[in-house]
């Protein structure tokens, strides 16, 4: 991409006084949902506004790990989907979004994590999603460099082992659905701010933006961490949302030894390595709502005692690059999408919190779906925002890590 006179995705366009459709937020599911609609549903005319550049918020920060272990009914068969449409998207776009289908290990470190996956692996099996239970010796043949004895604070107990999961390059997602939308005719404005959302007898009507207004009857708020602050102060509407910052880094280049995510509840720790030989990990988040895209000399500290327990190779291995983003996370750590409540034409896709990259395709997909229809897909309707008031919570909790003040 770099040194290239233009980007992938073609000239800036001009900014139009009227789009047929608003998507705020160049991150992954505005991307996808603005590609869907032109790709599939013939809607020409949109526009992706992105305050920085595409990629800027969680979607150019991720650690890319792809996987459909959710517990709950609801979620299970989104992610199932969404996993399958990686290579279908790789050849759809022709653009080599990196698909490594290497596999997705769960420790667990009691007999209680080992009953809760059991559930899990039940459930998710009923779906039909390939996963299974391992003991600890399947662990060390999966990952021979993982510590199984009961020398580490949590020794393995075993673990539950997801071979259709992976990794993805994310830069690759964002670059190939911003050239395939643009070839489908999208404006992707980069540098440019939504500052207001204006409404005319609960109707959509038009946006403000920093470098002039647009006419829309539809707006898709899909501005990640910034989608609740954005609907509270532009609509009124309050979204149960907390954003906290969530960390990475990556390791020197070492030879290969890993050859799948491997991951700790208990130590709240994950990692693989890279194509480029590099150990990525990640996982921990500050516990306290905040804005910043900073790391923290706490966490670097954590993940390194966290890494170095149950992968001790590790130890003395140099930390080459850090960097923080941030998650907005829901008190069920399910994600809220809705349109056209309470205003018509108004569409939401946020709260996806750390799990935003491996469902955003599917969800632009179906997201797509709605805004051209107006009736929301079955996929999508246990998402909706309601089941707050209502008190139907999901039961996604997938961590021993309570992260909102919320839960
Ligand atoms: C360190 C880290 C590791 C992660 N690891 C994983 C992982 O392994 N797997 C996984 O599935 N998920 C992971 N995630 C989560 C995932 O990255 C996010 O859930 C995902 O990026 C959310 O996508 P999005 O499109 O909703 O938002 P974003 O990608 O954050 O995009 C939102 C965009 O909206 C723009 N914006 C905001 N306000 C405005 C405005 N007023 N006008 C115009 N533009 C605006 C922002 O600049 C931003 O670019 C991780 C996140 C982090 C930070």
């Amino acid at each position: 991409m770099f040194g290239r006179k233009k980007p992938l995705w073609g000239e800036k366009p001009p900014l139009s006084s009227g789009y047929d459709a608003v998507i705020i937020g160049g991150g992954l599911h505005g991307l996808a949902t603005a590609y869907f609609l032109a790709a599939r549903h013939n809607m020409k005319n949109i526009a992706v506004i992105e305050k920085r550049y595409i990629g800027f918020g969680g979607a150019g920060r991720n650690t890319a790990i792809v996987r459909a272990n959710q517990r709950t009914q609801e979620n299970l068969p989104l992610y199932k989907e969404g996993l399958e449409l990686w290579p279908v998207l790789t050849k759809e776009l022709d653009f080599n979004l990196m698909f490594y289908n290497c596999g997705n290990l769960n420790l667990a470190h009691s007999e209680a994590a080992l009953k809760a996956m059991r559930l899990q692996t039940a459930s998710a099996q009923f779906h039909g999603i390939d996963i299974r239970l391992v003991d600890r010796k399947e662990c060390k043949e999966l990952i021979p460099c993982l510590d199984i004895s009961d020398r580490p604070r949590y020794p393995v107990y075993g673990g539950m082992f997801h071979p259709a999961g992976g990794i993805v390059r994310h830069d690759a997602v964002v670059w190939g659905l911003a050239k395939g939308a643009a070839k489908h005719g999208v404006h992707i404005h980069q540098g440019t701010q939504v500052t207001a959302i204006n409404t005319d007898k609960g109707r959509i009507t038009s946006v403000d933006t920093d470098k002039g207004k647009i006419n829309t009857p539809r707006v898709l708020n899909a501005a990640g961490a910034y989608s609740a602050a954005l609907s509270w102060h532009m609509l009124g509407i309050k979204l149960p949302i907390s954003v906290l910052t969530i960390q990475a880094m990556v390791t020197q280049p070492l030879k290969p030894l890993l050859d799948h995510v491997v991951s700790s509840g208990m130590y709240h720790c994950y990692a693989n390595q890279t194509l480029k030989g590099e150990i990525a990990t990640g996982a921990h988040m500050d516990p306290w709502p905040n804005y910043t895209n900073q790391n923290s000399a706490h966490y670097i500290k954590h993940q390194a005692e966290a890494l170095g327990e149950f992968l001790p190779c590790l130890r003395g291995v140099k930390f080459m690059r850090c960097w923080a983003g941030l998650a907005d996370m829901t008190p069920d750590m399910a994600p809220i999408i809705d349109g056209n409540d309470p205003f018509q034409g108004y569409y939401t896709d946020c709260g996806w919190g750390y799990f935003g990259f491996k469902s955003s395709i599917v969800t632009g997909k179906y997201m797509a779906e709605y805004m051209a229809s107006g009736q929301c897909p079955d996929m999508l309707k246990p998402f909706n925002m309601r089941r707050f008031e209502n008190h139907r919570l999901m039961g996604e909790t997938a961590a021993l890590v309570n992260y909102s003040p919320d839960n």
